[in-house]
């Protein structure tokens, strides 16, 4: 017997994935009584991510008042991928440093193709 757990695709797209969501529950995460300011879908949480699963975004609390005050434009990220971002926009920073101080061609050079190798991996880490 074939199970179909596709039943009842959104045509209009507006209404929340059901599908998705109950996949979710499934697989560890926990529907909050917050919901997405953007969407109004309730907000996930797992391993201390809070997300919306509707725009695929990552929520952020204001720690004074627990509302949910912005949803990030950015993918879902474990935390050390997160952390890598940091990084690497650090060294970009210090590398156009680098690069408006440089005073030969080699030196361009070697920073600019640091620079490239960084913005390549950056756009690995965020996908499509
Ligand atoms: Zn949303």
């Amino acid at each position: 017997m074939v199970m179909k757990e596709e039943r009842q695709e959104n045509k209009s797209g507006q209404s929340p994935d059901i599908s998705k969501m109950s996949r979710l529950l499934l697989t560890g995460s926990t529907m909050l009584a917050d919901v997405c300011p953007d969407c109004n879908v309730p907000l996930f949480r797992k391993d201390k991510i809070i997300f919306c699963p509707n725009c695929n975004r990552k929520a952020v609390y204001v720690s004074s008042n627990d509302e949910v005050k912005e949803v990030e434009h950015m993918h879902l990220f474990s935390e050390s991928i997160e952390q890598l971002q940091d990084i690497l926009t650090g060294k970009l920073n210090y590398l156009s440093q680098k690069l408006a101080s440089a005073e030969s061609y080699e030196e361009m050079k070697d920073i600019l193709q640091l620079v490239e190798l960084i913005v390549d991996i950056e756009k690995k880490i965020l996908g499509p």
